[in-house]
């Protein structure tokens, strides 16, 4: 059963460090008891604390970790059913699946195209899922070795062979695969299989009710590490599953299913398959394995990640770094925008399309958009003045001219007067900077 905040305060250092992020051991035992965190923010605390506390203050869903080193994927530990309420933490892991039967080096050729920068970002598919076609152990074990060696995925393994497995797992142990599954006819060799070579697990039920049961005797055989599969591959059945896993952990800390989760996706067309991947990234999958491996059909599922995993209190900025566009020269244009992500890419896709070589520095507005940066001040002639003269922009250009948003054409006395540079005011939006360069620059 969840403990109060004060049973939870009573066995706390009080000695209101702040360094758990929480002014006072009493605020942190609130949050410890209200699942938004988890004893082992406080350093302070006594092992004999922790461990009268206990699993009634662990988190509500357990971090379980795949892989090793840089393929490591933290799955779990998250504390919210909606991202409003604060946020979540560890973003969906994407899987693609490949067969034993395929031609391993090609897929992981493929696979190496899966991970780019865009717009700033970092775009990664997160692991490999491998199944056993051709029911051949050594192929199984060969196929294991050569992903963990030619690749920077996390592994799963999915057979049903228990032989094939060990194989397989004996060869790549270190790599800390996630073995699948453990089900009700087979969960005690799967488990010590996962005890042995100290990897986690997945348990796959037939329905919830027969996941949970599974999950207790599978703890009480002492494994810690599990992710869960409710067995459903319909769409709406493996949503109703995951809210229903998630709901129980985090508002009931039901301990059987505090832990994270992995969806498979069953539709046979690439997009659809997004499509269904996209509803279980949303609720609440913590691995989704997909068939298709084409980085045009993964890219919208990853950019909805990118987008859901961000901490809805802080906005996406860049870095107060000018940016040079193009062969720039002395002579080249000095456009002034904000750090704010969005309008900072969108001002650099328009410039890229003028073919005019120019500079950007976008100003420390702590991430807002042009006018919201205009009304709270934070974009104004002394801002400008400071990335002006941080960026040394007087080294890079031998003219003394920048280019304002025309939104904040109102700003242009006092951004000359603050920087001693001639302003001249730009489009109002983005979309018309190419005409503009080519009418002053080209
Ligand atoms: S870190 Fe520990 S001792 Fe310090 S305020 Fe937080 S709970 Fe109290």
């Amino acid at each position: 059963m969840a403990l109060t905040g004060l049973e939870i305060f009573k066995q706390l250092p009080k000695k209101n460090t702040g360094d758990c992020g929480f002014p006072t051991c009493l605020a942190f035992a609130m949050a410890v008891a209200a699942g938004k965190s988890s004893l082992d923010k406080c350093p302070h605390i006594t092992e004999e604390a922790k461990e009268t506390l206990g699993a009634a203050a662990a988190p509500p869903i357990k971090l379980v970790k795949v892989g090793a080193g840089n393929t490591e994927v933290e799955l779990g530990d998250e504390t919210e059913l909606f991202r409003h309420d604060k946020r979540f933490f560890h973003p969906t892991a994407i899987a693609v699946l490949i067969k034993d039967t395929d031609d391993v080096a090609a897929k992981l050729e493929n696979f190496k195209e899966l991970e780019f920068d865009r717009v700033g970002l970092h775009y990664r598919t997160d692991m490999v899922a491998l199944t056993n076609d051709s029911g051949d152990s050594s192929k199984f074990k060969a196929a294991a070795e050569a992903i963990v060696a030619g690749s920077k995925a996390a592994l799963i393994l999915i057979s049903e062979d228990l032989a094939a497995m060990e194989s397989a797992v004996a060869a790549v142990a270190g790599s800390k695969p996630l073995l699948y599954a453990a089900e009700s006819h087979n969960y005690e060799a799967m488990t010590a299989l996962a005890q042995k070579y100290q990897c986690p697990l997945a348990v796959k039920g037939e329905g919830l009710a027969e996941l949970a049961e599974l999950v207790e005797k599978i703890t009480k055989l002492g494994q810690k590490d599990l992710v869960l599969d409710s067995g459903s591959r319909a769409t709406s059945q493996v949503l109703a599953d995951l809210t229903q896993i998630r709901r129980l952990a985090v508002k009931k800390r039901f301990r059987p299913f505090g832990y994270p989760t992995i969806a498979f996706t069953s539709k046979e067309d690439a997009l659809e398959e997004v499509v269904q991947a996209g509803v279980y990234l949303s609720k609440y999958a913590s691995i989704i394995v997909l068939k298709t491996d084409k980085k045009e059909t993964l890219l919208p599922l990853e950019s909805w990640r990118q987008n859901l995993f961000t901490d809805p209190q802080k906005p996406i900025q860049v870095e107060s770094k000018a940016v040079a566009v193009g062969e720039v020269t002395p002579e080249s244009p000095v456009y002034i925008t904000t750090n704010f992500s969005l309008t900072y890419y969108i001002v650099e896709g328009e410039v890229e399309s003028s073919k005019v070589p120019s500079y950007i520095l976008p100003v420390n507005t702590d991430g807002t958009s042009v006018l919201t940066a205009w009304a709270a001040g934070k974009l104004a002639g002394e801002s400008i003045a400071k990335a002006l003269k941080e960026n040394d922009m007087e080294s890079k250009v031998n003219h003394k001219t920048l280019i304002l948003p025309g939104y904040v054409a109102v700003l242009s006395g006092s951004t000359e007067e603050a920087t001693g540079w001639n302003v001249k005011v730009g489009p109002r939006e983005a979309s018309g900077i190419t005409k503009f360069a080519k009418e002053n620059y080209a």
